[in-house]
């Protein structure tokens, strides 16, 4: 059922977040020196965290969500303002890029960050869940309208834009019943060859990705499209090293939605931070139920 499918790709990107928060930054090599293989939620990290606790990949998507929710829609000034209030509320981490183009926000109230090649990192597709949920059945101009809405608040790129289309398309595709295979035969292999950036066959394991969004993107589909459940997809992606949290939100996310709440492991559910469980659960039923509203635009 497609809202449980919701629920468990929230989870996901939250657990993903959580889990992967312990090791970001670190190298393989570091990762398996101090943990052998990292596959518990323990915390700590460099943000020193308490287990299950997660970051701003999860605390963004929460709050991009709560105002499609008050508007009925994606709407790139109520999204402005929602993650300006985020950021006052002093998060425990909060990417370069992000900061930059709310700052600016701040002092100019334009929630459209000017175009910039260099704005490629990762922060807008990590975030991207609650637009895939709000827009689910509509057509897919007006699903890439709504990722952009939301994308160039902080990161108004073609590499991001193309990232972030890529990911809410693939999330509803999961939602709607798609296989892994059809995953990637509609959405990952066109968008490595739209984007060269993006391949992730026939090139490198992905190790230590940084927050440049292709990096992300070519560990995550590495990751989640080498393994068959979810525990061994994040547990790949996540000790990978570098930007963890981010990898492993996005893996959650895809993973979550393709395999369901019940192939989520007892172990990581149970220790994710309560208020976060709720928050996603709570969060995902509102944004099918806005979906499902007979008052909700299919026509974008
Ligand atoms: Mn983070
Ligand atoms: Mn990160």
């Amino acid at each position: 059922m497609t809202t449980d499918s919701a629920i468990a790709s929230y989870l996901g990107l939250a657990i993903g977040d959580a889990l992967g928060a312990t090791v970001e930054f670190m190298t393989p090599r570091e990762i398996a020196a101090q943990y052998g293989v990292h596959d518990k939620m323990i915390g700590g990290g460099w943000l020193h965290l308490k287990p299950g606790q997660v970051t701003d990949d999860t605390t963004m998507a929460l709050a991009l969500g709560e105002s499609i929710l008050e508007k009925g829609k994606v709407d790139a000034l109520a999204a402005a303002q929602a993650f300006d209030a985020w950021m006052r509320a002093k998060p425990v981490d909060i990417g370069n890029t992000v900061r930059r183009n709310l700052l600016q926000f701040r002092k100019t109230g334009e929630p459209h960050a000017p175009y910039s090649d260099h704005d490629a990192g990762n922060g807008a597709a990590m975030r991207v869940l609650p637009v895939a949920l709000a827009t689910l059945g509509q057509s897919e101009d007006a699903v890439r309208a709504a990722c952009r809405e939301q994308a160039h608040v902080t990161h108004h790129c073609a590499l991001s834009d193309a990232a972030c289309e890529t990911l809410v398309l693939m999330v509803q595709d999961a939602l709607q019943g798609a296989t892994k295979n059809d995953l990637l035969h509609r959405h990952s292999h066109p968008l490595a060859a739209r984007h060269p950036e993006f391949k992730f066959r026939a090139v490198r394991q992905s190790q230590n990705p940084s927050g440049y969004v292709a990096d992300t993107i070519q560990a995550v589909f590495q990751s989640f499209f080498d393994t068959d459940d979810f525990r061994s997809c994040l547990i790949d992606v996540v000790n990978r090293g570098g930007d963890a949290d981010t990898t492993g939100a996005i893996a959650g996310m895809l993973a979550g939605a393709l395999y369901g709440v019940e192939k989520i492991p007892e172990e990581w559910l149970k220790v994710l931070d309560t208020n976060t469980h709720r928050a996603c659960e709570e969060q995902a039923k509102a944004l099918i139920y806005l979906t499902n509203s007979p008052n909700n635009s299919r026509s974008g």
